[in-house]
């Protein structure tokens, strides 16, 4: 069977790897770090996933956490008008649940299970200067090596990139201890939008010890939420954290007075300028790699969409691999693979990229508009987990207006 080369163990090569092995492919997964390292090491995003996105993985049974972690089962938005006041607020329902299984926990079971199931695993941190050698004993060779030094094998795609600086400072947190709120005691996703300077993300989630809580805050640079280059220890960023929150969003301050760090490497600080890159590397004149996932297509985390982004380019990279036969993975194959993935993440990435600037005056009438009208906060919620549908409305003023009429009794 053709042999093929992973480089990088996160959601995108692991899904892809175990995928591919499961129909009879060869596959090595290079990994920065063993099992143990990934369990013991720092949280690495808040990574919540939704239905579509779960659906992959139980298809190829990889839904290990699926009965423990907490089944999200919507989405709030609060938008502030002022710190520590609310505008106007709505929760949309989604048609499935999302989870966010720390991927601590889950990279470090995929591992075990990848190399259960017959694969092949080399633990060493790859270098660009590794890869001749290593792609020469391979068929294809794919990097998913996320936001690591390995993308500047990829060209940067400056028609698709419209931003070269990081557009949110982040600074998340994992806890335990939160209380449910009150009206709402089933889990969900809330987010409050502070407009002009950030938000403020929490979600449940699945960690090493157990049920959580994790709090984002995405930060406009230069801005009174933007305050964690410091990188303060856990006690010290759950204190900062709810100081911020008691003066920002009281609502949410309410349901983490008794919240306290889950472990010593809960927290994340950090940010990156959102980037697309061209997909094929060129290692000589004849050998070549595919970047996939965050390597070619990097996204603000405001939208929730990168992991969801990494499982359906694992899908659409194993259908076109699969699909291609016997034939050689040259640059055409490659750029085409590509293509499809970007058929479905184009329209993330103008989704996430629009919702980083200043939002446009048609997407706050829908958001007020969605908290009155339950259909329109359900049908924005639901296009956090098929984002596709914004095309279809959102992203565009004169649809959004005709959608809002269409669904605005006696308009
Ligand atoms: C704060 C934050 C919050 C987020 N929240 C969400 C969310 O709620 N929902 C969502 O869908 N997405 C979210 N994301 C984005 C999501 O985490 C990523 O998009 C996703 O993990 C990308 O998957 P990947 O496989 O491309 O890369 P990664 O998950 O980054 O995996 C890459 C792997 O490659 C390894 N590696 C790197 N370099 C090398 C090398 N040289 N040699 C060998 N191995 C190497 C790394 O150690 C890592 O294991 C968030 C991100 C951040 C930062």
């Amino acid at each position: 069977m053709r042999k093929i080369l992973i480089v990088g163990a996160g959601q995108g090569g692991l899904q892809l790897g175990l995928s591919l092995l499961g129909v009879g492919y060869d596959v090595t997964i290079m990994s920065a770090r063993t099992p143990e390292e990934i369990r013991a090491g720092r949280v690495t995003s808040t990574q919540c996933m939704f239905w579509p996105s779960l659906q992959i993985e139980r298809d190829l049974g990889l839904n290990l956490w699926e009965d423990l972690g907490p089944k999200i089962v919507a989405q709030g938005l609060t938008v502030a008008a002022s710190p520590g006041t609310a505008a106007f607020d709505f929760i949309g329902p989604w048609d499935d649940f999302a989870q966010s299984i720390d991927q601590r926990v889950k990279m470090a079971g995929w591992l075990e299970l990848f190399e259960s199931r017959g694969g092949k695993v080399i633990y060493h941190g790859v270098m660009t200067s590794d890869l001749a050698g290593l792609a020469s004993l391979y068929e294809l060779t794919i990097i998913a090596a996320g936001k690591g030094e390995l993308v500047e094998l990829f060209d940067r795609d400056a028609s698709r990139s419209p931003y070269d600086r990081p557009q949110r400072m982040l600074s998340a947190i994992y806890v335990h201890g939160m209380t449910p709120v009150p009206e709402h005691p089933e889990p969900y996703v809330r987010i409050t939008a502070f407009p002009g300077i950030g938000e403020l993300f929490y979600m449940p989630g699945y960690t090493t010890t157990g049920a959580c809580g994790i709090l984002l805050w995405e930060a406009v640079p230069g801005g009174p939420l933007d305050c964690w280059d410091d990188r303060p220890g856990p006690q010290e960023h759950l204190d900062r954290t709810l100081r911020m929150m008691r003066e920002y969003a009281p609502w949410e301050y309410a349901n983490c007075v008794d919240a306290v760090p889950t472990d010593a490497r809960c927290t994340l600080v950090g940010g990156y300028a959102p980037v697309v890159r061209h997909p094929v590397g060129r290692l000589s004149a004849t050998e070549l790699v595919l970047g996939m996932a965050d390597v070619v297509v990097a996204n603000d985390p405001v939208t929730g969409q990168g992991a969801n982004n990494a499982a359906h380019c694992a899908a659409i990279y194993h259908e076109s691999i699969v699909g291609h036969g016997d034939r050689p993975f040259d640059a055409d194959w490659m750029q085409r693979t590509f293509d499809d993935y970007w058929a479905y993440a184009g329209h993330v990435t103008a989704y996430t990229n629009m919702m980083l600037g200043p939002l446009p005056e048609h997407v706050q009438r829908v958001l007020g508009t969605a908290a009155q009208n339950p259909v329109v906060a359900h049908r924005f919620a639901y296009g956090y987990a098929n984002p596709t549908d914004f095309q279809n409305w959102l992203m565009d003023a004169e649809k959004a207006d005709a959608y809002l009429r269409s669904v605005t009794p006696g308009a």
